[in-house]
């Protein structure tokens, strides 16, 4: 295509903020633009029109959407507002009154009609201007796969329900026709998310769909056993620690998914637990980790908590650093627990001062730190695969079934001459960090 002929079509450009589950609305209102024949521009100078895709999940985000807006208006002028701060659109609209049009998180059909209203689609669009798996923001080897959206859940800290609604599954014959897309155009590994992956299928009673000519159930064990025969690396995350959770386990013992669970478990404290509207019970918690264990010794838990939670005692925050000594968790995330506006926990009574949710975090850390450590220590001397998610020179950096990208640690291999991004390699592991391991080819 002539860049005289670029010259001529609407351009939008894109400004992606937020989590995993935005991103993959990103990938989505990009694929429809595209589709329709808009030029996605990476510039604000060249472009027609700018979306912003918001988050507005705590205060900071709020923050940075409302700026990354601000930024969009002063150097385009001409800006349209997407995704969880555009549920609030009073707060874009207050700060930001001449945005064009402010549309919620997950509705597509919104986004386009604000940008068909304000910058026309052009009249011959040509359906092969996007290749068959969509446009992605994630490098060419590895995809989120958006299963659900909505929760129906309704932790007392969160705000994700009344901004996206209940849980809504999507077929699973949908999903897997998007994954065996991705597969076909070269990603080797597909990264399961959702708000609530273990529920998944819950609102179509686990209605029975067909892949590859065969009856499927809506569930995440057929779900993550169909996905398993693709012969791609798959990996769970935000997996709610529902009883059935354990249905998932032997599929990893079986290396037809990785043996890694993301299951956010909060807090240990069964007062907390229940202030948080969090269904789980500690003791059982423990005995479930030892049972997946022992189904399948190489499995990588990563889970995150909230300390300072309002309420939350000395005695009770010292419970959760006892957990963790207990439950060897081997990824941990914590945050200071943050009053987000309009979360039902606001109004519980006792909130810990800042300063203090701040200490207990960094003790948390500390705590915790020692035994990741120890975790990763452990494996010097063992062979791992890791997928390569850069090649340079003879350095790389990849990641094994225990690290997720973004939020967990990486192996820095030495020595790769010949692979390149993408690749799996065998590497043994000579040395680990506080996060990373180090290795070499075998
Ligand atoms: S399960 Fe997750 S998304 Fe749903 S209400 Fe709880 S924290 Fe929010």
């Amino acid at each position: 295509m002539s860049n005289q002929t670029v010259d001529k079509l609407p351009t939008v450009g894109f400004v992606s903020l937020g989590c995993p589950k935005a991103l993959v609305d990103s990938e989505r209102i990009l694929t429809e633009l595209r589709a329709e024949g808009y030029v996605i521009s990476p510039t604000y100078d060249d472009a027609d029109i700018i979306v912003v895709n918001t988050c507005g999940f705590i205060d900071e985000a709020v923050e940075e959407s409302l700026d990354a807006i601000g930024e969009a208006l002063a150097e385009n002028g001409k800006v349209i507002v997407t995704g969880c701060l555009g549920a609030k659109k009073n707060v874009v609209v207050d700060e930001h009154p001449s945005v064009l049009a402010v549309t919620g998180p997950h509705d597509l059909e919104a986004v386009m009609a604000a940008v068909h209203k304000h910058l026309p689609k052009p009249h011959d669009p040509f359906a092969d201007l996007v290749p068959p798996h969509g446009i992605r923001l994630t490098p060419k080897h590895y995809a989120y796969l958006k299963i659900s959206e909505g929760c129906n859940h309704r932790c007392t800290f969160c705000i994700i329900p009344a901004m996206r609604g209940n849980l809504a599954s999507r077929p699973i014959g949908d999903v897997m026709q998007e994954a065996q897309r991705l597969v076909d155009a070269g990603v080797r590994e597909l990264l399961v998310i959702s708000q609530d992956t273990s529920a998944y299928g819950v609102d179509l009673r686990y209605r029975t769909g067909f892949w590859g000519g065969r009856p499927i159930k809506t569930r995440l064990k057929e779900l993550a056993g169909a996905l398993g025969e693709l012969g791609v690396w798959v990996r769970l995350h935000y997996v709610y620690p529902y009883p059935h959770v354990d249905d998932v386990i032997p599929l990893m013992a079986e290396n037809k998914i990785l043996p890694y669970l993301d299951v956010p478990l909060q807090h240990a404290s069964q007062r907390i637990l229940k202030l948080m509207k969090r269904p789980a019970e500690t003791d059982n918690t423990l005995k479930r980790i030892q049972s997946w264990r022992s189904q399948c010794p190489e499995i990588t838990i990563r889970s995150t908590f909230i300390v300072g939670f309002p309420g939350e005692t000395e005695a009770e925050f010292e419970q959760l650093l006892d957990f963790l000594t207990e439950a060897q968790l081997d990824r941990v995330g914590c945050f200071a627990y943050s009053p987000v506006e309009g979360a039902a926990a606001n109004n519980l009574p006792d909130p810990v001062p800042e300063q203090l949710r701040e200490e207990r975090r960094a003790r948390f850390m500390e705590h915790q730190q020692c035994i990741s450590a120890k975790k990763l220590h452990r494996k010097v001397g063992s062979v791992q695969t890791v997928l390569l998610d850069t090649v340079e020179n003879e350095n790389a950096i990849g990641r094994s079934s225990a690290d997720a990208p973004d939020i967990d640690g990486v192996v820095h291999v030495s020595g790769a001459s010949g692979l390149r991004d993408g690749d799996f390699a065998r590497v043994r592991v000579t040395d680990a960090g506080e996060y990373d391991l180090f290795a070499r080819p075998i």
